[in-house]
C-alpha cells in the first residue's frame, strides 16, 4: 500500500501488527532450525505458545491472516542437499486440541458441516517422528519423500529403503495400481538414547529428542548412515489410491494396508462416542511411556471416508482429524551452575542448578549429571541454555545444550579436587571407575548424614521424625559445635537430653535458604528438637519412639540400614532368608554368601569386606548392645506337603477365598497352580461365574472341585477330595 491510501491504524492495531510480524519471524526461524537442521533452538512448548498467540492475534485482526502466515502453511522446508519432489497430493498438518473443550468444539464443527452425527471416531497415537510419503506403483516402492512444504518434499527414497518396516513390494491381489501412503518415521526411545550415547562418546552434537534424532537420521546424504540407525515406520493415512476399490473407512484402510504388508499400528481404536474418545486420550496420558516410540498426543479421525471427504481441509489441515496434544515433557531452561553432592557411599555427583521451570507438571531446578564424564559427554557448559526432559515419573534429565544460543560467556565445569564438605582429596577407587569418591567414608559429615537418612528410610528402619533435615541437625548442628552423632553407631543411644540443645537454621520452605531474624538481621536459629518452652518437640518424641520400635526390625532391614554397597532390600531379603541373623551373615565366607540366589561373587566380596572393617563392626555391636534384635525368628514348621506333585487351576469366584488365597493354600501344601487347564491338570477348582477354564476342564475331563470340595481338599487331603470331585460329561 502506498502512503496516503493506508488507513490509520489505531495504536492497538499497530501493536497487533507489530507483534504478528515478530511472531511470524520467530516461528519462521524456529521452523527452519527444526525442519531444516533437525536441531531446534526453542522447545516445542514455546513454539506452540507462539502459534497460539499468532492465531489469537489473527482472530482479532483477520487482515493479518495472509496466505504466507505461519497459521496458513504447513511448517517445513526442503533442504538444497536433497532432490525435491512434488507430492501427488498435498501433505497436511493437524489442528490441535489441548483440552476436552477443544475436542468438543472440533466435534461440534464436524457435526455442523456434516449435518449429522460424524461418529464413529478412530483414535490413534500421535507418533513424534517425521512425516514421510511413500509412493507404490503396481505394488513397488518407487519413491519416498519428506513432508517438506506439504506440496514439495525431499527425495529420501534410498534412505527409506534401508528401513526394514517398509516393504519394497506390496503383498496381495488387490493392491492399487498407484498408491501414496503417509506415515511416521521414528526412532524407538531406546534407539535415541543409544544414538546420543554414541554421539557423545565421539564428541559430536547430541539430539534433543527422539523426533529430531529420527529426522536427522533419515535426512542423511549417505543412506549407509541411515541404515545404521534402526529407524522404524508406522503408516497412518493415504493420499492417493487408484486402480482398486478404495476403502470406505479409515479402519478398513488400515486393514488393507496391513494386508499389503505395510506397518500399521495395532494401538488404534474405533469408538462411537466422544466420551470414549476422551477415555482413550486419558488412558494414553497415563500410559504415555508404554510405547516403544515417543508420542506427543492422540490423533482423533472421523472413521468414515465419505464424511472425511464432505468435510475436506483448510489450507493447513484436514477438518476431519484433530491432534490432542499432551503437555510437553521437554523444555529449555538456563543452566546456572553445576555443583557436586556427596552420596552415602562417598560418590561425588555433579548436578545442574537451573532457572526453575515447569516440566511434565512439576517445577524442576536441579537435575543430576551423574559423573564428570557425563558432563563432558553431554557437552554442557555453565551458562548454557539446555534441553531438560522429564518423561513421566522418571527423574528429570539434562539432555543436551542448545549450543547455537551460546554467547561466549559460558564456562566449562571443573570437577573439584577436594570434598566440598570435609576437604578430603577426592579419588577414584579403582582405575577406570566412572565415579570419583570422597575416601573419608567414616567421618565425612555428608556421607554420615546421607547414611543416617538412608538408615531411617522406608526400606530400612523406617523412622518417622528422622528425615533429611533431622539427619542434618544430628550430624551438622549449628550449636552445640560438637555434633550429637559422629557415627551411625550412636543411632540407638540417642537420648532426649542430647537432642534438646540442638539448634538449627530456620529455613524458608520454598527456597531452602536460612531465614533472617528481623530483629538482628542475622540468620534465624531455633532449637530443633524442643518447643519454645524448652519441652521436647513432638518430632523428637516421635523419632525416639520409632527408634525404639525399630529395634525389632527384621534382619533384612537392618542389613539395608548398614549401607553396604549393592545391598538393597531384595538382596538383603535373600540373605536374611538364608542366614537369619546379622551375626551369621558377618561370619559367612564369600563362597557361602555367593551361594545365595541372586548374589554374585562381587557382591559377596563387598559384603565380606564390609564386615571386616573395625568401625563397621562397631556399628553392629553398638546397635546390638542398644537392643537391636538382629535375628529373625525360626520359620514356623512348614505345612505338611499333602499336595506335592499335583497341579491345580483355580477359576471363578470363591466365597471364602480370593483366588490368590486359594492358590496360597495349595502352594503352601506343595501343590502347583497354573493359569491354564491342560491334560496335566489334576484338579480345577471352580467358583461362581467360571468361564472358559471350566469349559476346558469339561472337555478334557479334568476332575472339578467346587468350593466345598476345595475345603475337603485342604482339610482332609487329596484322597478325600478325589472322592467328591466331579468329572463332567459334555
Ligand atoms: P504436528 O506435528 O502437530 O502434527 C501433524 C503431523 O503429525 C502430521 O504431519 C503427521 O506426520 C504426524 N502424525 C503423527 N502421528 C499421526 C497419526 N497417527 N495420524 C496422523 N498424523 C500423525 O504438526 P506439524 O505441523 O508437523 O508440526 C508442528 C509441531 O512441531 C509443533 O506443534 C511443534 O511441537 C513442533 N515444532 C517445533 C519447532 C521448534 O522449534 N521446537 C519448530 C517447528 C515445529
Amino acid at each position: 500500500m502506498t502512503e496516503g491510501t493506508a488507513p490509520e491504524l489505531t495504536p492497538e492495531e499497530a501493536e497487533l501488527s507489530r507483534r504478528h510480524a515478530e511472531l511470524a519471524e520467530l516461528i519462521e526461524q524456529a521452523s527452519a532450525r527444526y525442519y531444516g537442521q533437525d536441531a531446534p533452538t526453542v522447545s516445542d512448548a514455546e513454539y506452540d505458545s507462539w502459534m497460539r498467540e499468532i492465531t489469537a492475534i489473527e482472530e482479532r485482526r483477520p487482515q493479518l491472516r495472509t496466505p504466507d502466515s505461519p497459521t496458513q502453511k504447513v511448517g517445513g522446508a526442503v533442504s538444497p542437499e536433497f532432490t525435491t519432489v512434488e507430492h501427488l497430493r498435498r501433505l497436511e498438518s493437524l489442528d490441535n486440541a489441548f483440552n476436552t473443550a477443544d475436542l468438543t468444539d472440533w466435534q461440534g464443527r464436524a457435526l455442523k458441516l456434516a449435518e449429522r452425527d460424524p461418529a464413529p471416531y478412530l483414535c490413534e497415537l500421535k507418533i513424534d517422528g517425521l512425516a514421510v510419503a511413500l509412493v507404490y506403483e503396481k505394488g513397488r516402492l518407487v519413491r519416498a519423500a519428506t513432508r517438506g512444504t506439504g506440496t514439495v518434499g525431499e527425495d529420501v527414497t534410498a534412505n527409506v529403503r534401508t528401513i526394514s518396516d517398509v516393504p519394497e513390494r506390496l503383498a496381495g491381489d488387490d493392491v492399487p495400481d498407484l498408491m501414496e501412503v503417509r506415515g511416521e518415521v521414528y526412532l524407538p526411545v531406546w534407539g535415541f538414547e543409544k544414538l546420543n550415547e554414541q554421539l557423545g562418546e565421539a564428541g559430536k552434537k547430541l539430539f534433543a529428542n527422539p523426533r529430531n534424532s529420527a529426522a536427522g537420521s533419515l535426512r542423511q546424504k549417505d543412506p549407509q548412515i541411515t541404515a545404521q540407525r534402526e529407524l522404524r515406520m508406522i503408516v497412518h493415512g493415504v493420499g492417493v489410491w487408484q486402480g482398486a476399490a478404495p476403502p470406505k473407512a479409515q479402519s478398513e484402510m488400515y486393514d488393507r494396508l496391513k494386508s499389503f504388508g505395510l506397518p500399521v499400528s495395532d494401538r488404534y481404536k474405533v469408538v462411537a462416542t466422544m466420551a470414549e474418545v476422551q477415555e482413550f486420550v486419558d488412558y494414553y496420558a497415563d500410559h504415555r511411556h508404554d510405547t516403544e516410540y515417543e508420542i506427543d498426543g492422540v490423533v482423533v479421525k472421523l472413521d468414515r471416508v465419505d464424511v472425511q471427504r464432505q468435510l475436506g481441509s483448510t489450507s493447513k489441515f484436514p477438518r476431519w482429524a484433530i491432534a490432542y496434544k499432551y503437555p510437553p515433557e521437554e523444555v529449555t531452561t538456563k543452566l546456572l551452575d553445576i555443583q557436586v553432592g556427596i552420596g552415602r557411599t562417598g560418590r561425588v555427583t555433579p548436578f545442574g542448578v537451573m532457572t526453575p521451570v515447569v516440566v511434565a507438571g512439576s517445577t524442576v531446578e536441579r537435575a543430576t549429571l551423574h559423573n564428570g564424564s557425563e558432563v563432558v559427554r553431554k557437552g554442557v557448559l555453565i551458562g548454557d541454555t539446555i534441553v531438560l526432559r522429564k518423561a513421566g515419573d522418571v527423574i528429570p534429565e539434562i539432555v543436551a545444550p542448545v549450543a547455537d544460543l551460546r554467547d561466549g560467556s559460558e564456562r566449562a565445569f571443573v570437577m573439584p579436587t577436594h570434598c566440598p564438605e570435609c576437604g578430603t582429596e577426592l579419588a577414584f577407587e579403582r582405575e577406570g571407575d566412572a565415579d570419583l569418591r570422597c575416601p573419608n567414608t567414616r567421618a565425612c559429615p555428608a556421607q554420615l548424614r546421607e547414611r543416617i537418612f538412608f538408615a531411617a528410610g522406608r526400606n530400612a528402619f523406617d523412622i518417622e521424625g528422622l528425615g533429611y533435615v533431622a539427619a542434618t541437625a544430628l550430624t551438622q548442628p549449628l550449636r552445640p559445635q560438637e555434633p550429637v552423632m559422629r557415627t551411625e553407631a550412636d543411632l540407638f543411644d540417642l537420648t532426649i537430653e542430647q537432642l534438646l540443645p540442638i539448634e538449627s537454621f530456620v529455613r524458608d520452605q520454598d527456597t531452602g535458604l536460612a531465614k533472617l531474624d528481623p530483629a538482628t538481621g542475622e540468620e534465624k536459629v531455633v532449637a530443633f528438637f524442643a518447643t519454645k518452652s524448652g519441652a521436647p518437640s513432638k518430632n523428637a518424641l516421635t523419632m525416639l519412639e520409632n527408634l525404639e520400635k525399630a529395634k525389632e526390625a527384621p534382619v533384612a532391614r537392618v542389613l539395608v540400614a548398614l549401607s553396604i554397597r549393592h545391598v538393597g532390600l531384595p538382596t538383603a531379603t535373600a540373605l536374611a532368608k538364608e542366614f537369619r541373623s546379622i551375626r551369621a551373615i558377618a561370619e559367612a565366607s564369600v563362597e557361602e554368601l555367593a551361594e545365595v540366589e541372586g548374589i554374585g561373587a562381587r557382591v559377596a566380596e563387598t559384603i565380606k569386606e564390609w564386615f571386616e572393617v573395625d568401625w563397621h563392626r562397631e556399628i553392629v555391636d553398638r546397635w546390638r548392645a542398644a537392643g537391636v534384635v538382629m535375628e529373625d525368628p525360626e520359620p514356623v514348621d512348614a505345612m505338611p506337603q499333602t499336595l506335592a506333585g499335583l497341579t491345580f487351576v483355580v477359576t471363578g469366584t470363591l466365597a471364602d477365598f480370593s483366588r490368590d488365597e486359594a492358590a496360597a493354600e495349595i502352594t503352601s501344601r506343595g501343590g502347583k497352580v497354573t493359569a491354564s487347564v491342560s491334560k496335566k491338570t489334576d484338579f480345577v477348582v471352580v467358583g461362581e461365574n467360571a468361564g472358559s477354564k471350566y469349559d476346558k476342564a469339561v472337555t478334557l475331563k479334568v476332575p472339578i472341585l467346587d468350593e466345598d470340595g476345595f475345603q475337603v481338599l485342604v482339610t482332609q487331603g487329596v484322597e478325600a477330595a478325589r472322592g467328591i470331585a466331579v468329572v463332567e460329561e459334555k
